[in-house]
């Protein structure tokens, strides 16, 4: 059976609300604090899990009470982890979150052991034809490009969710990258145009394809409310955004790179694995939170 393989950022989410974040110098109370494990390759891979989907992390924490929190929610998600080190000089990656009475955030990332993850971490793990490569620009750059390769010469796929939107990446990597998900943010900075709000498909599309560097690659952008753009060298389909009431859509790209990379792994062609990422996208969308939003497969199959 074909697995999915996150090569993929872990955070703990340190979440706190309150009335108004402290000014330089300030102090205040907050109201609520939760923690919870994050990232956008721990949420991907959640998602993916979900699905039903054997799926493999390929990452770092650190050797603190974060890291062991991190390795007993893999297990209880039943990700295999036995890929995921343990630094010995890096604490584990974190996210300090403040959220306002108004809803505005503020974010501090702080990468800490992702920044360690190399391609030998991934050594000793079999990667197969069939087999689905993922991940995101949370990881160095270099250790993507190495494993997309070796990926590629072991006839498995690969897939990038290129976020956060970086100045540069590496040239061979654009290659190696069978399948590349975007939001219309980082698809305006990696194509280089400026992309409005109200863009056409068609200039969607454009831009999209300045970003193939080979035959048979796809470019998916995703574009929240109004669903997502699947863009080949010759043809771009639209999948409408499925009306929701949506309450937080936080993670809702994240439900959407796992959900999409299970079902692929699992066999289905493009559009069948994309009407699914985008319905379980939609319900990731009506509910708090990223990792604890993802749906099942069996929610996901009741709302199609
Ligand atoms: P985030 O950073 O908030 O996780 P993103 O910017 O990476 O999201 P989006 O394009 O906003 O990604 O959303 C990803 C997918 O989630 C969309 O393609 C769509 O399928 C679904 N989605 C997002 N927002 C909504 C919404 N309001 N209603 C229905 N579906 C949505």
């Amino acid at each position: 059976m074909s697995k999915v393989i996150v090569v993929g950022s872990i955070n703990y989410d340190i979440l706190s609300t309150m009335r108004r974040a402290p000014r330089a110098g300030e102090t205040v109370n907050g109201d609520t604090v939760q923690l919870m494990p994050g990232g956008k390759g721990l949420n991907q891979a959640v998602a993916a899990a979900q699905q039903g989907l054997e799926v493999h992390f390929v990452g770092r924490v650190g050797q603190d009470m974060f890291g062991d929190r991190i390795l007993s929610f893999f297990k209880d998600k039943g990700i295999a982890a036995t890929h995921v080190g343990r630094s010995p000089d890096e604490a584990t990656g974190s996210a300090l979150i403040l959220v306002e009475a108004t809803g505005e955030n503020r974010i501090v990332v702080i990468p800490a052991a992702n920044r360690q993850i190399v391609p030998a971490d991934a050594d000793g793990l079999p990667i197969r034809a069939g087999d689905l490569l993922v991940s995101q620009f949370e990881v160095p750059r270099d250790t993507i490009a190495t494993l997309f390769a070796r990926a590629r010469a072991a006839g498995a796929r690969t897939l990038l969710n290129a976020a956060p939107a970086l100045d540069d990446a590496p040239p061979g990597l654009w290659a190696d990258t069978d399948i590349l998900v975007v939001n219309e943010t980082e698809l305006g900075h990696f194509a280089g145009v400026e992309l409005a709000g109200d863009a056409t498909e068609a200039a969607i599309a454009d831009a999209a394809r300045r970003l193939f560097r080979r035959a048979g690659q796809t470019v998916i952008a995703t574009l929240g409310v109004r669903g997502a753009l699947a863009v080949t060298a010759d043809a771009h389909v639209l999948v409408p955004g499925r009306k929701v009431a949506a309450i937080d859509t936080t993670g809702a790209g994240d439900c959407f790179v796992g959900s999409l990379a299970a079902r692929l792994a699992a066999g289905d062609d493009m559009r069948d694995a994309l009407r699914y990422a985008n319905v379980a996208a939609s319900i990731a969308c009506t509910r708090i939170g990223t990792g604890t939003a993802m749906p099942t497969a069996t929610e996901v199959l009741a709302a199609m």
